[in-house]
């Protein structure tokens, strides 16, 4: 058994070569953890460490499809099934040319934690392709998901592992996802969540993450007897994540200045108001064009190209109270998030997985600022998922008002249980800390009770 957290780290990496976005995952929690494991021999005992950073069941599979102009396309799917202790696996599909094993086991492992703080039954997985869905036709984007579920449908289902969406992955490909299991399985569940209102959805579950990472915030600040009223906010991305995260800023009182994508990203000092957004989400979800057009559309923004040759990204350079990163892991380097302070912003909620480095979360807690982790700040997506899987248990249909407040009453609890957990356990306002601690307790608890499986 490993003495120190370090010689963990290094079996981990030995064992799992080339996955350094799952290193990275496994170290943060192994640093909050290994306190806690050196009070608990019970949990040294089983080894519930060692066994929660090995995915129960990886499927790896060839997904080939026909593109339009007829030729064989071969892309590469993937479902890690990282941990059922606490419920059937739970956790997105992410389709982007980036996607590798590395990714989606640091996913799927967040993901475990996250969904142990939601206080719903669920374990953790998460899944996807390399498969790129910009640029291609609806019946390219059906003709994949389809081949892709051909293989899937096997694995899963509403009592073992309920997939939904994550980048690159929203309502049209989860309908074609539906579609086809239904089609295969002969049977009409809730196998996948973030359906259409009409076929099983959720109320809610397409605003639930920027949502619950806007709510998170907000409670953050309510520790310092502060609400996001008159806050200035820097968000990225301006996909799902995104758009609803500026919707909810607005609805407190606060003004987002910033979206972005791959490309590039718009500042507008004005600030982003509803008939703003509306705009970027007709932009983004029904035309499928880029941010640039923002930039050209109204006069009060600037666009700024990406540049891939900077060691910083000029979006987190701006002044600001609060910082939003809704696009993708490692967003914010150390450089990021030195300008962040510098500029005065003193939140960050995060909307994306692991969008920090740890170079940067190590700034963000000695600087003791209130830094939401993703596992906690944007736990109200899957949240939200687990109330659309017990919608369709039940066969009914919750209002707005009732997820919403379900989901409100969620953020806090995940807000209190990762902040009384890091004051507990000695680090009182680190809530890296907290929601590491207080997602792992539940599930070694579970993993105590049910054996050596
Ligand atoms: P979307 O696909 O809807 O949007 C992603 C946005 O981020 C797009 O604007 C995209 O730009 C940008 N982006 C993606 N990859 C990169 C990259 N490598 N560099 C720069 N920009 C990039 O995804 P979501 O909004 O659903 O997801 C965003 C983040 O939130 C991810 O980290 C995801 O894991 C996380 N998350 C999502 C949840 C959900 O419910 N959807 C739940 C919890 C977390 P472009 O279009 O140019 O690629």
């Amino acid at each position: 058994m490993s003495s120190s957290a370090a010689e963990f780290m290094e079996g981990i990496i030995a064992k799992n070569p080339a996955e350094k976005e799952f290193h990275q995952a496994v170290d943060e929690v192994v640093e909050s953890l290994w306190p806690v494991l050196e009070k608990r021999p019970e949990y040294r005992k089983a080894k519930i460490l060692e066994r929660i950073c090995e995915p129960e069941r990886v499927i790896l599979f060839r997904v080939p499809w026909v593109d339009d102009a007829g030729e064989i396309q071969v892309n590469r799917g993937f479902r890690i099934e990282m941990n059922s202790a606490i419920g059937p696996y739970k956790g997105g599909l992410r389709f982007h040319p980036s996607v590798n094993l590395g990714i989606l086991k640091f996913l799927a492992f967040e993901q475990v934690f996250k969904n142990s703080l939601t206080t719903l039954p669920m374990g953790g997985g998460k899944g996807g392709s390399d498969f790129d869905p910009k640029g291609k036709s609806d019946t390219e984007v059906m003709h994949f998901c389809q081949s892709f579920m051909n293989e899937l449908f096997r694995h899963i289902g509403a009592n073992t592992d309920v997939p939904a969406g994550d980048i690159g992955v929203g309502g049209r490909e989860i309908g074609f996802l539906f579609g086809q299991y239904k089609r295969l399985r002969n049977e009409f569940v809730g196998v996948l969540t973030g359906k259409g209102l009409n076929w099983g959805g959720s109320l809610i579950r397409p605003e639930a993450t920027g949502y619950g990472a806007t709510y998170f915030a907000a409670e953050m600040l309510a520790t310092r007897n502060e609400t996001m009223e008159g806050k200035t906010c820097l968000v990225s991305g301006s996909g799902n994540v995104a758009q609803f995260a500026c919707e909810k800023i607005i609805d407190l009182g606060g003004k987002p200045v910033t979206v972005s994508d791959s490309s590039g990203y718009i500042y507008d000092e004005a600030g982003i108001d509803r008939d703003k957004l509306a705009y970027v989400m007709e932009l983004k979800n029904v035309r499928r064009g880029r941010i640039k057009e923002y930039g050209e559309k109204f006069s009060s923004a600037v666009y700024t190209p990406a540049d891939p040759k900077l060691d910083y990204n000029p979006l987190w350079n701006h002044k600001a109270d609060c910082a939003f990163p809704s696009a993708t892991q490692n967003e914010i380097n150390e450089k990021d998030a030195q300008n962040l302070i510098k500029n005065g912003v003193y939140v960050v909620s995060e909307g994306a997985n692991m969008p920090t480095t740890p170079e940067g979360v190590k700034l963000f807690l000695d600087k003791r600022i209130l830094y939401g982790p993703g596992k906690a700040a944007n736990a109200g997506g899957v949240a939200t998922s687990g109330l659309e899987m017990s919608q369709n248990s039940l066969r009914l249909s919750w209002t707005r008002e009732e997820v919403d407040q379900r989901l409100q009453g969620i953020m806090k609890s995940i807000h209190k249980a990762c902040y009384e957990t890091a004051k507990e356990f000695g680090t009182p306002g680190n809530y890296v800390n907290g929601a590491n601690v207080a997602g792992f307790l539940k599930i070694a608890d579970a993993m105590l009770d049910q054996g050596a499986v």
